[in-house]
């Protein structure tokens, strides 16, 4: 068991929290979405509580360790404000760490400091010692709270854990908890549906589900890869011609383990990837060589929502369609609805199952949404993640 935020003695401390503030921006810099910054605030309210000061670092995007204005995190300073409703200081130094942010994390009435984006430094992403050890001059312990990067081996993340006393925050906590708690112990029957664009993302979940789960339901455009497995023409849908033999050995795999590998038996097909081309219905076995897959069917819809009514647990990961067209949205909605309104403990990989899911409205019915795409997969791969390996045990 990892050492939590509830292991560490605060009182006094100045603490060190790697969050994941890589919120999404509109041309203006407006922050379009702030759940980000809100699944932060019970750590950082957490430290304010015990007595210490809160000194917390991000990313945000890719600015490839040069500093660019319009990946600071300046609107997200503002935007902590509005909703903590306390002064947050903004280290804005395009160099992240450096002798006046020292200082400022000094300073005991300004118990919220945000520095600048980690990834102004090309230093970040090489987890360099050196970066790590300025950093870690900014705090007396270290909080990881930022699941959606844990899956790297970052300065602020592993280089920092190396030098402070350490734990992670309730974020990465509840994710842990979750996801690993599912993929440790689940209540059974156990689905794990996978969808998405190419099979090759999902190769290695698909694998260690395997071991794991009751039936694996697979939809979206990595079904045309075990279509074609089967012998059967996907016309000009989505299809990895180099991955057809490990999805033969996937669908082997299953057989072996007495896992059902449940695919789409009908899709909606279409002659052009665009939300207003003409579609109609046809069976797995009958994709006409001029058309695409876009969804799946109603005939799927219905096998899919009756195999996971009867689920105790599921994990999803990945759209059964091209959700981002309304036409083609309804085989990933229906699945959002058929987790909400049935007693499921209903584990949502981050990314574009996340999105679907708030879409659709639904975020309050699922019992857990990670905050973490990438992390969350490699974390369903059945990967130590060295964001969360650094912590100390308890
Ligand atoms: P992923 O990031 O792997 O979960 O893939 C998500 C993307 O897969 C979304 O942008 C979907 O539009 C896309 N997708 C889902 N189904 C299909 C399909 N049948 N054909 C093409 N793309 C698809």
């Amino acid at each position: 068991m990892k050492k939590t935020i509830k292991d560490l003695d605060i009182k006094d401390k100045r603490v060190l929290v790697r969050c994941d503030f890589n919120v999404p921006l509109d041309d203006n810099g407006t922050i379009t979405d702030d759940n980000r910054i809100t699944t932060a605030v019970p750590t950082i309210e957490y430290i304010l509580k015990k007595g210490g000061k809160a000194v917390l670092m991000s990313h945000l995007g890719r600015p490839k360790g040069i500093p660019n204005k319009k990946l600071s995190l300046k609107p997200v300073a503002k935007k902590l404000e509005e909703i903590l409703g306390t002064k947050v200081v903004f280290g804005d130094y395009d160099e992240v760490v450096n002798e006046e942010v020292v200082q400022l994390s000094n300073k005991d009435f300004d118990k919220i400091l945000l520095l600048q984006n980690t990834r102004f430094r090309k230093e970040e992403k090489e987890n360099d010692e050196n970066f790590a050890k300025e950093l870690s001059k900014l705090g007396d312990i270290f909080i990881n709270d930022a699941f959606g990067t844990s899956h790297r081996a970052h300065a602020s993340n592993v280089g920092v854990a190396k030098i402070l006393p350490n734990a992670v925050g309730f974020l990465v906590e509840k994710e842990i908890e979750k996801i690993g708690g599912v993929l440790e112990n689940p209540e059974k029957p156990f689905i794990a549906i996978l969808g998405g664009a190419k099979v090759s993302d999902k190769i290695n979940v698909i694998d260690n589900l395997l071991n794991i789960a009751d039936k694996i339901i697979i939809g979206g455009g990595m079904a045309f890869t075990f279509v074609a497995a089967q012998g059967y023409e996907v016309g000009k849908s989505i299809l990895e011609k180099d991955k057809i033999d490990l999805a033969k050995r996937l669908m082997k795999k299953a057989e072996d383990k007495g896992v059902d590998l449940v695919l789409p038996i009908d899709y909606k097909v279409a002659e052009e990837f665009s939300n207003d081309s003409e579609w109609k219905t046809v069976s797995f076995e009958n994709i006409p060589s001029d058309y695409m897959g876009l969804d799946i069917g109603e005939k799927s819809i219905e096998l899919f929502s009756n195999l996971i009514k009867n689920a105790k647990t599921v994990v999803w990961n990945g759209p059964m369609g091209v959700f981002e067209f309304d036409n083609f949205a309804e085989g990933t909605n229906k699945i959002c609805q058929v987790l909400a309104e049935n007693d499921i403990i209903s584990i949502i990989g981050g990314g574009d199952s996340a999105a679907a899911v708030k879409k659709a409205g639904l975020e309050k019915s699922m019992t857990h949404i990670s905050t973490g795409g990438g992390a969350s997969l490699e974390f369903m791969e059945g990967k130590k993640l060295p964001g969360i390996e650094v912590i100390d045990d308890k």
